[in-house]
């Protein structure tokens, strides 16, 4: 039996590269990819096909909705104790450009954001050298305190690290990661933005971000995360100097990482566990009647999960990897096709319009992805053009953007519950 709604997803035309249609029969019937897959799907000069498969997928997923979500930036600061080959973001204490906001500061934007309607804060920024870890307990209380409804989504797994080091826990290992984020999730944290995660590699790891944790110890941090019940996204920054079977590879520990989150819910779900524990999410509407995406607080799910994957092109201007080239536009699809194709249990995927321009994205919505970002407003760490970091869209441009690429524009929140909104009041729909 097809796995896919034949008015979703209807058959494709013949295609050039037959080795294609293997890999279409076991997407087709909801079998995992395997990392040769991965890389058929890497070499075939149909990328077309590529990108037309991950759309059955998106399709099957999901439907026609398209997400989209009102949200704020805040890039506390940019001083960073590291130095990232690729991170053009970072500035050293008393260098050009340095910055850091301080609470009042932020709490103004997370009012500001509120008083448009926003439903999400999303905070990051770099490893600060002197900031207390007070500091952050209580900047997330007083964004709580001035926007109760508002989901702070905020701390790479990077800072959670950083954290973890200046709160003095860093000797207690997975326990002192675990302690911090309960600090972070008492003080108002509503779970982890992906970022961080680059390409989960030693080589690529010594090579172009040194001093930064390690894939082990990002996927650590995720799993306390969900253990604690919170949600995360993941990311890949790909396109400088790895390689694409490190790509591959990457994907393959984040699938693996949430098969093993998933596994309890699928069970509850009545989905049949699979010889190899594999979790193949097929989506609500045919194979699986009357079950859902995961979703927060559902049967079998008490602990979080990651909800989203991120693909994120890698910018070289103005950093220490400036003589690269970036990506070209047909490997962004790709990238996120093969994203979409690989990550079988990641329930969505995103085109980050900031990074991969909005034209792109809607590109990308008929090649896997389903959700867009939101209005950002301001983004200062990287961006596909121009200057400056005011990167603000509004929701008519992303509901046309939606709309235009075919899909109809469906307001969430950071949990991917959707929303019902009058002006800038608004409420999570019941069902
Ligand atoms: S990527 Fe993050 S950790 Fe590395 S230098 Fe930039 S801000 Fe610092």
């Amino acid at each position: 039996m097809s796995l896919v709604a034949d008015e979703l997803a209807p058959p494709l035309p013949p295609g050039r590269d037959s080795r294609l249609e293997t890999i279409e029969d076991k997407v087709r019937h909801g079998v995992r990819l395997n990392e040769s897959d991965g890389m058929v799907l890497y070499e075939t000069p149909d990328v077309h096909r590529v990108m037309a498969l991950a759309d059955l997928v998106r399709r099957r997923l999901h439907g026609l909705a398209a997400y989209y979500n009102i949200n704020r930036h805040i890039n506390y600061s940019n001083i960073c104790a590291l130095s990232c080959s690729f991170c053009a973001f970072h500035r050293k204490k008393d260098q050009e450009g340095a910055y850091e906001k301080s609470t009042e500061d932020i709490v103004r934007d997370v009012q500001g954001a509120a008083a448009a309607g926003a439903t999400e804060i999303h905070m990051v920024g770099g490893l600060h050298p002197w900031l207390p870890f007070e500091w952050y307990l209580d900047t997330l209380r007083a964004m709580k305190a001035a926007a109760p409804h508002i989901h702070i989504k905020a701390f790479t797994a990077v800072e959670i690290v950083h954290l973890q080091r200046i709160s003095k826990r860093g000797a207690q290992g997975y326990a002192g990661i675990t302690s911090v984020l309960h600090d972070l999730l008492q003080a108002g944290l509503g779970s982890l933005p992906g970022g961080g995660a680059e390409v989960f590699d030693d080589r690529v790891h010594d090579a172009a971000f040194k001093g930064k944790i390690r894939g082990d110890h990002w996927l650590d941090v995720h799993r306390a995360a969900h253990e604690l019940g919170l949600n995360t996204n993941a990311t890949i920054l790909y396109g400088h100097i790895e390689q694409r079977p490190e790509r591959l590879h990457h994907m393959q520990l984040l699938r693996q990482q949430q098969d093993h989150t998933l596994r309890a819910w699928s069970a509850a779900q009545g989905m049949q566990p699979s010889s190899d524990g594999s979790v193949v999410l097929t989506g609500p509407a045919e194979c699986y009647p009357n079950q859902r995406l995961p979703m927060p607080g559902q049967l079998g799910l008490s602990t979080g999960y990651f909800q989203t994957i991120i693909p994120l092109p890698f910018y070289p201007n103005a950093s220490e990897l400036e003589r690269l080239p970036a990506p070209t536009g047909l490997e962004n699809l790709r990238t996120l096709a093969i994203a979409r194709l690989m990550l079988d249990n990641f329930p969505h995927v995103k085109a980050f319009w900031v990074m991969q321009t909005l034209p792109m994205a809607e590109l990308m919505l008929n090649a896997g992805a389903d959700d867009m970002d939101g209005t950002v407003v301001w983004y200062d760490i990287t961006k596909a053009v121009g200057e400056g970091n005011h990167q603000e869209t509004t929701v008519g441009d992303l509901t046309k953007a939606i709309s235009d690429a075919g899909f109809q524009p469906v307001e969430r929140d950071t949990l991917y519950r959707r929303v019902m909104r009058d002006g800038a009041a608004w409420r999570v729909a019941s069902t």
